[in-house]
């Protein structure tokens, strides 16, 4: 049998779910806009695809816990019917899911928020109200409803949020918890509030409903929990009557990375396996775990009994089903980029996938056989290009693809080089499995022609980028590099370096020339030490007494932009901040408001605050953004063809994988 340990079913007494995977809470912002179809369509696709055990995004318990105001919760009859049609989709395709219930305390984006004090959080504008006695018994008593709630909506089972910093985390730690009641104090008193939710939960849903708790294992703030008090509280948790228990790592405030793609895969699973033995109810690792090799691996090796998938699912529904079926490589891997997932949802938007459009928008785009097959040309052999070749050929297209490079990848080959961003390997090795398998007929190092396009009824032309030329005095001197010259061609590059241009390459360009020796994303024990992550046994919260020790940076950095401020502010998210702090620990100096004068031997001269100031520099690389290559159109529109363009061809600017990716699937979906 495959994976024998992922693939075996897990016996909780009353139920026994069919796997040990489980898809972890992702918010998907569909349930605010009272879109319960979409909801319900979304996860159903999953439960068909094989997960073990969904648990849905989070659900305030009430409007003051809700992660912002009008965050979707339990609260109506309606409510629960419109739950209803998600559970029971699920459920018609042999699925099981729980509700997650979260409670954000002070990460509640609203002047409403209430916590055990009234300690603002350093990621949110709004001081908590410190809640009384009354207070707390009334946030327990709505999560005990919600819970109740769930189960009338035909839920499984709820899992009950208490790490990542929020409501319950707060109550705790004594960086968040001041009081001197029944709730505060000792650790007995700090862990009163999860026993009583969990406790309460129990008796109002009954024996036979999964009660997950989701515990934070290791903090990662100042006044973080002790391991020997998480241990206390496992037991206690089990004790009140949890099923399950699912691992928590880091608050949202945490100066650690702890899901981004620069974290080591299954980097947390260590945590996890720390706590193995200490209680007898299911242990289940998260963070980082993106492909069925890698949660075989841990769960047969002891880590876990269950493993926490949230995003790959997102990637790929079917992640189980092909695991099973021996098509692993099939799998749509999880880039762990949060381009489409976790930043739409800090923005407001509904969540999708960087690789796969479809999630969350599994109604309206759907890759069904084309009415009448025709001949496309794709040209250019990037994310976009060939997305649009595998979803076109998906319908019954007859499709080539043109590549005038001799590999496929376009830029994604540049970002696979770059230390941190190793997933980019997985995802040019998946295109290029998809298109082997595919009909399409691919052609390497073929530049197109007009005349090779002629016989063709469509032409999408899917050619990319050139770098843009920021015409700057004395450029062509021997020490200015592109950007492709370094991450392409391994230009030789010198000791000091000005990097022109702070956009998402100014930033990869100076992490690349910075970076000597092992990536730390391939080796746990070095990326421990750069963020300065400790045993939670030996530190509490899990931070080093020492803070982050970085290696010492190969080269010194200069990476510089015209607008004011500081470099970085267009960077994702969820994850501009780690590329910035990354930077700044190995020392790379940052600059914004700078007006270029010229380059000379001694390095980037540049005007500062009205001064005229040389930045030095053996080597200085110019990262300044990128204009759209299309050469081919005009002349093919010209002639009457049928041209379509997408991706950076489209328009460069702020282009991205997640564009293009969603552009070529978009069209082809449409011819
Ligand atoms: P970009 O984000 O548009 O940044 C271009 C940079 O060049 C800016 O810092 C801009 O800042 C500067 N610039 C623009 N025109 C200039 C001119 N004429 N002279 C001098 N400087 C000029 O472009 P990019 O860095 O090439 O990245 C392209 C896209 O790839 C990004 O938008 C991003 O979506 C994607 N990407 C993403 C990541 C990621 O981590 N998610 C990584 C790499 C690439 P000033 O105008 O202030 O000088
Ligand atoms: Fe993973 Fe990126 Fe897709 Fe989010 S957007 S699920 S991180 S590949």
């Amino acid at each position: 049998m495959l994976y024998p340990h992922m693939l075996a079913p897990l016996d909780l007494g009353f139920v026994t779910l069919k796997n040990r995977v489980m898809m972890g809470s992702m918010h998907t912002g569909l349930e605010e806009r009272g879109d319960w179809a979409r909801v319900a369509a979304y996860y159903a696709e999953r439960a068909r695809g094989g997960a073990g055990l969904i648990v849905t995004g989070g659900m305030a318990p009430n409007p003051e816990g809700g992660v912002f105001p009008g965050a979707a919760g339990l609260y109506t009859n309606e409510d629960i019917a419109n739950h209803r049609l998600v559970t029971e989709a699920v459920h018609a395709e042999g699925g099981r899911i729980a509700m997650q219930v979260l409670h954000a305390g002070r990460y509640a984006y609203g002047p409403d928020c209430v916590a055990p004090s009234a300690i603002k959080s350093p990621i949110s504008p709004f001081r908590p109200r410190e809640l009384d006695e009354d207070g707390i018994e009334k946030q327990i008593a709505d999560i005990v409803t919600s819970a109740v709630r769930a189960r009338e909506a035909g839920y499984d089972g709820v899992e009950v949020m208490g790490s990542e910093g929020y409501f319950i985390n707060q109550f705790l730690c004594k960086a968040t918890n001041h009081r001197t009641d029944r709730w505060g104090g000792s650790y007995e008193n700090r862990m009163r509030l999860p026993v009583e939710i969990v406790r309460r939960v129990r008796e109002a849903t009954g024996p036979d409903f999964i009660l997950i708790y989701r515990i934070s294992l290791i903090d990662l703030v100042p006044g973080g929990q002790r391991f020997d008090e998480v241990i206390q509280l496992a037991k206690a948790i089990e004790e009140a009557g949890a099923t399950i228990l699912n691992s928590g790592i880091g608050w949202h405030e945490a100066r650690v990375p702890t899901i981004a793609t620069s974290v080591p895969r299954a980097g947390w699973a260590w945590v996890t396996r720390k706590l193995m033995g200490k209680v007898s109810v299911p242990l289940v690792t998260s963070n980082r775990i993106n492909t069925p090799e890698v949660a075989e691996e841990l769960l047969e090796g002891g880590a876990a009994d269950m493993v926490s998938m949230a995003r790959p699912f997102l990637a790929d529904a079917e992640f189980v089903a092909k695991a099973a079926a021996g098509r692993s490589q099939e799998i749509v891997p999880c880039i762990a980029c949060n381009q489409a997932c976790l930043d739409h949802t800090f923005q407001g938007k509904i969540s999708s996938c960087l690789v796969n459009p479809r999630a969350c928008h599994e109604i309206e785009l759907n890759y069904l056989p084309a009415v009448t097959p025709k001949r496309i040309a794709v040209v250019g052999a990037g994310p976009a290009g060939m997305m649009a070749a595998l979803v076109a050929d998906q319908r019954g297209h007859g499709v080539t693809l043109f590549e005038a490079d001799s590999r496929l990848g376009g830029q994604l080959n540049m970002a696979r080089v770059i230390p941190g961003k190793e997933e980019f390997h997985g995802l040019v090795d998946w295109f290029t499995g998809a298109l082997e398998r595919s009909s399409v007929t691919t052609r390497l190092g073929a530049r197109a022609t007009p005349e090779m396009l002629a016989e063709f009824d469509e032409v999408i032309i899917a050619t990319g980028v050139t770098p843009r030329d920021p015409q700057i005095k004395g450029q062509e001197a021997h020490h200015v590099l592109r950007y492709t010259d370094v991450l392409r061609g391994g230009a030789e590059v010198g000791a000091r370096v000005v990097v022109v241009g702070a956009g998402g390459i100014g930033f990869d360009v100076s992490e690349y020339l910075a970076h000597q020796g092992q990536s730390a994303t391939e080796d746990l024990t070095l990326w421990k030490k750069e963020w300065g992550v400790a045993d939670p046994e030996k530190a509490p919260g899990g931070l080093a007494a020492q803070g982050p020790q970085p290696a010492p940076p190969a080269r010194e950095i200069t990476l510089v932009q015209r607008k004011a401020g500081k470099p970085g502010k267009g960077l994702g998210k969820t994850t501009g901040w780690i590329h910035r702090a990354a930077l700044a620990a190995k020392g790379v100096r940052m600059i914004g408001g700078l007006e270029y004068r010229r380059i000379s031997e001694a390095g980037l001269v540049v005007m500062r605050d009205g001064q005229e100031e040389v930045l030095e520099a053996d080597t200085i690389v110019l990262c300044t953004g990128q204009e759209p290559l299309r050469e081919l159109v005009d002349g093919l529109t010209a002639s009457g063809k049928s041209v379509h363009v997408i991706g950076g061809a489209d328009v460069a600017a702020e282009l991205d994988a997640k564009r293009a990716i969603d552009q070529g699937a978009r069209l082809a979906a449409a011819l």
